[in-house]
């Protein structure tokens, strides 16, 4: 399914935007992709570099298997080609911030190949999903941060990032409007996370995405693309996507070309701006790093790698949905890989799957929302869920009941047993206790009793609503009804 409702409307009629996606996703390893120095985020300026990062004379690059592994594994879960045979390229090019005046990447052999990520833009829609196409994923050196600001006159380099492998993954221009591109990533974002191949922290800059971007008529070829650099959070995404198309839509209607560049995002105005005329790949003078022998991968290793990969997305989602979950819950509890634990670990304790999906996504997430915590620190453990349930499941608790004492849980973090102990929240289907409090219900009430048995049958749940008021919420809703039904004949 393609999303064919993005459309910008000009005088000359509409436009279709075409989206691509270029994602640097920082490796989590720890160490850099050609030399032992850490990859800690935030240590101090300069404590992480190797004589190999700062490229003394001599020095050369050992790579990091690690990393290979992980570029790997990552290739693995969007099911792409993984090339037995690869070769690392050097990109010339000046960079105050990498030493040795050019990138390791690779241009002509990368080490993954063609792959494919299932997106659904519509949360509500879950079921409406759309294949984009990954060309390729290669591995490359990260540059070191320029820091501009410290000093009126001066300008200071911290060489910690310089080095740190990074996963380039290029998406073929599949997308069709900001929704897909953001959902891409997201889903992006959710697999790597899954893989556990990159922390996925746009905010921290460890997951960044350029931005390409082109208009063209329906059906026409593809149109000339700017590329936007660097862009750091899906929200940006989106917004420069939709900037970068109304102002090439402006730029065709008037009569003028596209010229093919780099462009800046601007967070505070949500504009681009041209940076420099874009390169070529002729223009870095790319060739075989001689450093650097090609790298092959042996059937083991590439085994071990598929071994280790965990049950992803999809398939989980799909799983949960085979137990009943509705998909837009099941797309919801798989969205984040630390929510679908939880949640796995729920399940593991013995919840049952649909009243456990209904509490998580409802109860829980609208909690943790609430007090503005994640769920990786959820006061409430999913074992403690998993007794919750248990209570509710067994009659002990009725779901008003079971809400009160999910509050408690919040603010003590003590076991649900103790609780409904300790203050007495347990519910009764002791009948005797109920059929006297009915009796005395009906008694106080005897117009609405009149009107009932004539005919007034929505009465009905004014009377159950008076019970359980009586009994405090801790009546059985169901030997309530079935005794009501009884004695208001
Ligand atoms: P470069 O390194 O020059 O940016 P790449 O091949 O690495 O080139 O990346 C090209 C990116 O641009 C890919 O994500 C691709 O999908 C996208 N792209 C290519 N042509 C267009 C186009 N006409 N409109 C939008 N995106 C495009
Ligand atoms: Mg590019």
């Amino acid at each position: 399914m393609t999303d064919t409702s993005y459309r910008i409307q000009g005088a000359t009629g509409e436009w279709e935007v075409v989206i691509g996606l270029e994602v640097h996703a920082q490796v989590t390893s720890n160490a850099k992709l050609f030399s032992g120095a850490a990859t800690e985020f935030g240590a101090e300026p300069n404590t992480q570099v190797s004589l190999v990062d700062a490229a003394m004379p001599g020095m050369l690059p050992v790579p990091n298997m690690e990393c290979i592994r992980q570029a790997v594994r990552t290739g693995m879960a969007i099911d792409a080609q993984i090339n037995r045979w690869s070769r690392f390229d050097r990109k010339n090019y000046f960079y105050a911030d990498l030493p040795q005046g050019y990138q390791i990447s690779q241009l002509y052999h990368p080490l993954v190949g063609e792959g494919t990520v299932e997106i659904s833009p519509d949360d509500k829609n879950p079921d409406a999903t759309k294949v984009i196409g990954v060309e390729r994923i290669h591995v490359e050196q990260d540059a070191g941060k320029l820091m501009h600001d410290q000093h009126p006159t001066r300008s200071y380099v911290d060489l910690n990032r310089s080095g740190v492998a990074l996963m380039e993954i290029v998406s073929r221009p599949d997308m069709r409007s900001p929704a897909e591109a953001g959902a891409y990533l997201r889903k992006l974002r959710a697999i790597l996370r899954y893989v556990g191949s990159c922390d996925g922290n746009m905010e921290e800059g460890s997951m960044r995405a350029d931005v390409n971007v082109s208009v063209r008529k329906p059906g026409d070829e593809l149109g000339t693309r700017t590329e936007t650099k660097n862009v750091n959070s899906v929200r940006f995404v989106m917004a420069a996507i939709e900037y970068e198309a109304k102002r090439q839509v402006e730029v065709l209607e008037d009569g003028g070309r596209i010229v093919q560049e780099t462009r800046l995002f601007n967070v505070e105005s949500g504009t681009t701006r041209s940076m420099r005329s874009k390169e070529d790949a002729h223009d870095y003078r790319y060739f075989p790093d001689p450093d650097l022998l090609p790298l092959e991968l042996e059937e083991d290793f590439l085994a071990d790698c598929r071994a280790s990969l965990p049950e992803l997305p999809d398939a989980k989602r799909k799983r949960y949905e085979a137990l009943g979950i509705s998909a837009y819950q099941a797309n919801v509890l798989t969205a984040e890989v630390e929510a679908a634990r939880w949640f796995d670990t729920l399940l593991e304790a013995g919840a049952k799957p649909v009243a456990a999906a209904n509490w998580t996504t409802s109860e829980l997430f609208g909690a943790l929302n609430r007090t503005g915590r994640d769920i990786a620190t959820s006061p409430v453990s999913p074992t403690q869920a998993a007794e919750l349930l248990a209570l509710v499941a067994d009659g002990t608790l009725s779901g008003s009941l079971a809400k009160q004492v999910f509050e408690v849980m919040l603010e003590t973090g003590d076991a649900p047993a103790k609780i409904v102990e300790d203050r007495g929240l347990k519910q009764t289907s002791d009948t005797g206790v109920i059929e006297a409090v009915i009796a005395e219900v009906i008694a106080k009430n005897p117009n609405q009793l009149a009107q009932y048995r004539g005919g007034k049958e929505t009465l009905f749940g004014f009377f159950v609503g008076q019970t359980m008021k009586a009994m405090g919420g801790k009546a059985n809703p169901a030997v309530v009804n079935e005794l009501l039904k009884k004695a208001l004949g």
